[in-house]
């Protein structure tokens, strides 16, 4: 049975759809002013995963990921680039698109923008003023008073005493409480895009743009809620807020889902630090599943350290893997065994990682239990045991996307092949005469040469790919 850590209650509940076998999840996606960071490809690569595996448990999915193409940032770089905003989105939304393909993420179902909702926008912001959950202050914006819902902060675990008491102090500012935020801007500059409403023209905030699309797409019934930690507050605080003061009621986000931040040296990852690294630029140096293993191999809701010996410890794990992979027979028949019985509960453990919170990383130690376990079984000649555990790897990686590649394919692709090592000329000679011995079939000579290069701290493994050579001691 599935539980998931939620984050409005703060602790793991078993999981119940609104609808039997039936899942609507929301994930707050990207404000394309900017190409994606590594940050965004942990964030999706995390959803992708917790796609996956409820489609594995057999529930059918409507999975939406929105589209911030409307907001200061986008209308500020749109200027920097002197650009029109339509010109900037669209271009970073093919970027984006390509990066998320190239990382192996499933499609959503639906990817809408919010441009698209501005006349729902509209009609929620006007029942919100006939409510009094929002005013028009001075200036003519829009804001929503966070003093009309009286659960404001629950999510997010703020005191909401503390938030109503920090007044603002900003002259320049129109809101009644610091975090009163904004509902609809009004226009007052030429060159940005504006929408004709009851109160002028003008563009919607950002919070309102996630409570009309899940409106429009799910009305009340959105069992899923998710987003990375960094847009827990104010942003999903927000949208939580609008959302129940509409229905009326207290269950807006049956789960709340967040994604732990992903650090680079200490820090947290964000454009202003200007140390952020581009998805695309890692897509280009790694193998997309390296990057998914990186990602998976931290427990989602923990923080993640960026750096590239994290990177190449992954993919030295992954490649131990499809090397057990490489030992796969197709089409191999199974015999019905009893002996076989006694692996299930290597599924079962797998299984019962993943229903717990998704733990990815206890369920890719149970891979390398049968991995570890199939190669056994193969150096003492069970091939039938050795088959039969190398198929329930493939099977339960394939459940969160790991080694769904061709091992040769994998092999042929990595960028680590005996890079940042130096080899002094006379083992790069023993390795090539044990090569060329191998093509002979000089299997004696072959394995004298093996043992003469294990005496000199150098392992070798055989890929369909070539022969593999690691360093140890
Ligand atoms: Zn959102």
């Amino acid at each position: 049975m599935l539980k998931i850590f939620n984050t409005l209650t703060k602790k793991k509940e078993l999981f119940d759809s609104y609808h039997k076998r039936k899942v609507n999840i929301y994930v707050c996606g990207i404000t394309v002013y900017d190409y994606c960071h590594i940050g965004h490809g942990r964030t999706f690569t995390v959803f992708d995963m917790i796609v996956r595996y409820l489609k594995h448990l057999k529930y059918s999915l409507k999975y939406v990921r929105n589209i911030t193409d409307i907001d200061d940032k986008v209308i500020k770089k749109s200027q920097e680039n002197k650009e029109s905003v339509f010109s900037l989105t669209n271009r970073m939304i093919l970027s984006m698109q390509e990066d998320f393909l190239n990382l192996g993420l499933l499609p959503p179902s639906i990817e809408p923008r919010a441009t698209e909702y501005i006349n729902i926008m509209i009609s929620m912001i006007k029942y919100f003023l006939d409510k009094k959950f929002a005013y028009i202050s001075d200036n003519g914006d829009i804001f929503f008073s966070i003093n009309s819902y009286k659960s404001y902060g629950l999510l997010s675990n703020q005191i909401l005493n503390h938030l109503k008491t920090n007044y603002n102090i900003n002259a320049y500012d129109f809101k009644h409480f610091n975090h009163d935020f904004v509902l609809w801007k009004k226009s007052n500059k030429f060159n940005e895009p504006k929408w004709s409403s009851p109160w002028g023209l003008g563009r919607p905030g950002w919070h309102i743009e996630c409570s009309s699309i899940n409106h429009k797409i799910f009305g009340k019934n959105l069992d899923i809620h998710g987003g990375g930690l960094d847009l827990l507050f104010p942003h999903h605080e927000n949208e939580r807020a609008q959302s129940n003061c509409f229905y009326d009621y207290n269950q807006y986000g049956k789960y709340w889902i967040h994604v732990g931040m992903l650090l680079l040296k200490n820090q947290k990852m964000s454009k202003r630090l200007h140390n952020t690294l581009l998805l695309k630029n890692l897509i280009n140096q790694y193998n997309s599943e390296v990057i998914r293993y990186f990602f998976l191999s931290t427990h989602y809701r923990s923080p993640i350290f960026y750096d590239e010996k994290n990177i190449k410890k992954s993919y030295l794990s992954l490649r131990n893997l499809y090397f057990t992979l490489t030992k796969q027979i197709y089409n191999y028949q199974f015999l019905a065994h009893d002996v076989f019985s006694k692996f299930r509960n290597f599924s079962i453990q797998f299984y019962q990682a993943m229903d717990d919170d998704f733990n990815t990383p206890k369920a890719i130690s149970i891979l390398f239990e049968i991995s570890k376990k199939a190669i056994f079984f193969l150096n003492n000649h069970r091939i039938d045991l050795a088959q039969y555990l190398i198929f329930q790897l493939k099977h339960l990686a394939n459940t969160i996307g790991l080694l769904c590649q061709n091992p040769n394919v994998f092999f042929m692709q990595n960028k680590f092949l005996n890079h940042n090592q130096s080899l002094d000329i006379n083992i790069m000679n023993l390795i090539e005469d044990r090569d060329i011995a191998r093509k002979n079939k000089q299997w004696i000579l072959a394995d004298k040469l093996r043992r003469k290069l294990f005496r000199l701290n150098i392992i070798l493994e055989d890929t369909p790919a070539g022969t593999i050579w690691k360093k140890i001691g």
